[in-house]
């Protein structure tokens, strides 16, 4: 057997006193064991042999049946343990891989991983269930029966003995052969899987477009393609655990044969052991090596179970990774961070610095950032520049130039490659994560609506109880009153998946009123570029206007009004930024963006 994994032997020792448990069970299983075939030796020799009468046997059977019910007590007590294993290691891989995801899903699903590594992990860990659940168990019945049961056989016969210790080395042997061989196969089936999942979930998500452009047939074979290769996958497995039964069966079937032979001859042509042996040790031999066939088949089991935990482990150790990067990024933060930095260290410690810090709107300063998707790819580089407290930034440019790109970095969801994000005088990767992201609202052009009522999806903007009233109200500021009239059950309507959809405009009106609940010191904005009615286009004005009055807001702005009404205006091209000053001033010095509001006017911008 392969030396077991960090995480393995993490989990391991948690499960320490069950594993003793285990030990002393499959001991008193031994024991039942043996007793048992030594009780029926000893009743079928008085029976048959000694024709003794049914009184002298009846206390034999009794014992015989109290044996035969502590075995299988005994059975299923290691069977219950071995679930006790698995499911208590199964949350604690569940809990692991959910922290991991919670705490580094934004920056990965920002820089392009899919579903597929999220469903993979988390049937991973249901895969693991059988290591605990069987093979743990029924290892444990294989390293001390057998030896019980060997101790026994050469106590009575030793040339029987022989037979079954020289014979035993060939099953484990094969089992390791085989072993190794399934291991590697069920590696092959979770790379399949991912594969199939990624191609699946990216298909569903795309459909509407696949449609389109015409390309769903493509996409069907693509998935076809994928299934298949998983379905050959899964069916190699089986080849192999379906052949290394068939042998298993073979070794076990022919060194029964050989103790039996050997003690025919001993019993009929030597006349040197008695029936009472020879029937004890024929009712052993069986016991020993379906023993150690059925450890072959758990350690089947195993193997894919290794296979996958160590893909969970293998995911566990990339957040490690990130962690630590993200460790040392701030350690270095640390070591020039300002009086006002200690100060807020040592309120940390007393709990009271990330929560009272944005009471005010706070000051937002980069400095040198730098940011890059992958090497080689599109840079952003925006130099140093602060924002005031309260102040109102709208960020500009052509697509494609690094607008959001730039809203994720001051949001904090992706990590800049160098420099970094002040908030406050303080680095934004020294606060805690969440009081950070209690402060902020990020109201994206596409924000998540989760399945639930309207208004849930409203409330979940807030940090604290919230009455009706304070939701109507959230959705009126945020235009979304019409919207809740219309719907059939009014704000107790389900929407979300599997609810009611929304359209674009509306998810973006939710998401500003969940904004409205939480009454956030920082906004960051992404504006939509849908068209609205004139009428909800002036509520929403306002109401932004009342939300910024109390914030620091960050807006990618595409309307004219919002650039005007800007405090200052970034100016960005091609992830550079290029400019930045008021209305005014880049009217005057910036050609393009005197070009930008040009087109824009003429193309109706608002
Ligand atoms: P804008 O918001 O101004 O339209 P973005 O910030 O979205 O621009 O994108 C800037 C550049 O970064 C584009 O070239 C885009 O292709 C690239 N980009 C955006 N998101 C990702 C991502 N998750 N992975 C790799 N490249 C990305």
């Amino acid at each position: 057997m392969k030396g077991k994994t960090g995480l393995m032997s993490e989990l391991m020792s948690v499960q320490r006193k069950r594993l003793v448990l285990l030990g002393g069970m499959s001991l008193a299983l031994g024991a039942a064991i043996s007793g048992q075939a030594a009780l029926l030796a000893e009743a079928v020799e008085r029976i048959f042999v000694q024709r003794a009468s049914f009184s002298s046997v009846v206390v034999i059977f009794g014992v015989l049946l109290a044996v035969i019910a502590a075995r299988t007590l005994l059975s299923y007590g290691n069977g219950r343990i071995g679930l006790q294993m698995a499911a208590s290691a199964k949350t604690e891989m569940r809990a692991a891989v959910l922290r991991k995801l919670a705490n580094a899903s934004v920056p990965s699903a920002l820089l392009g991983q899919t579903g597929g590594k999220v469903s993979v992990a988390l049937d991973a860990v249901d895969e693991a269930d059988s290591y605990f659940s069987q093979y743990m168990p029924r290892m444990m019945e294989a390293a001390i029966i057998p030896i019980l049961i060997l101790a026994v056989v050469f106590t009575q016969h030793t040339n029987s003995g022989w037979i079954m210790l020289v014979t035993a080395p060939f099953i484990p042997i094969f089992m390791v052969l085989v072993g190794l061989k399934t291991k590697n196969k069920s590696e092959e089936k979770f790379a399949q899987l991912a594969e199939f999942s990624g191609t699946f979930l990216d298909s569903l998500q795309g459909l509407v477009s696949l449609k389109l452009f015409g390309r769903a047939h493509r996409q069907q074979q693509e998935i076809e393609r994928s299934s298949l290769g998983y379905r050959d996958a899964t069916m190699g497995i089986l080849r192999i655990a379906f052949t290394n039964t068939f042998m298993l069966e073979s070794i076990v079937m022919l060194s029964i044969g050989m103790v039996a032979l050997e003690l025919a001859l001993q019993l009929l042509v030597f006349k040197s052991l008695s029936f009472h042996t020879a029937f004890l040790i024929l009712l052993l031999v069986p016991e020993y090596y379906s023993l150690l066939k059925n450890t072959g088949t758990a350690f089947h089991n195993g193997r894919t179970s290794m296979g996958a935990v160590s893909k969970v482990e293998e995911m566990l150790a990339e957040t490690r990774e990130e962690r630590a990067i993200m460790d040392s990024r701030e350690g270095a933060g640390k070591t020039d961070v300002t009086d006002e930095g200690d100060r807020m260290d040592k309120a940390d410690k007393h709990g009271t610095a990330d929560s009272g810090l944005f009471r005010m709107p706070p000051s937002i300063e980069l400095r040198n950032i730098r940011f890059r998707y992958a090497p080689d790819s599109f840079e952003l580089a925006v130099g140093s520049l602060s924002f005031r407290p309260g102040e109102q930034i709208a960020i500009v440019g052509k697509s494609g130039s690094g607008k959001t790109t730039l809203l994720h970095l001051i949001a904090g969801l992706l990590k800049p490659l160098s420099g970094e994000v002040l908030v406050n005088g303080r680095p934004l990767a020294q606060y805690d994560e969440a009081s950070w992201f209690d402060r902020i609202s990020y109201i994206t052009q596409h924000p998540y609506i989760f399945a639930g009522t309207f208004a849930d999806n409203i409330v979940i903007g807030a940090d604290r109880d919230v009455s009706r009233a304070d939701i109507v109200q959230a959705a009126e500021a945020a235009g979304l009153a019409a919207v809740a009239a219309e719907l059939d059950k009014g704000y107790d309507t389900f929407v979300g998946e599997g609810g009611r959809g929304l359209s674009g405009g509306e998810k973006q009106r939710l998401a500003l009123a969940r904004a409205f609940l939480k009454r956030p010191n920082v906004i960051l904005f992404d504006e939509p570029t849908v068209g609205l009615d004139l009428q909800t286009e002036r509520v929403l004005q306002r109401s932004i206007a009342d939300l910024a009055s109390k914030a620091t807001m960050i807006t990618v702005a595409h309307r004219l009004y919002t650039i005007r009404h800007a405090d200052r205006i970034l100016f960005m091209d091609n992830g550079v930024l290029l400019d930045c000053g008021s209305h005014e001033e880049l009217l005057v010095r910036l050609p393009q963006y005197a070009e930008m509001v040009d087109v824009g006017r003429k193309g109706g911008f608002a």
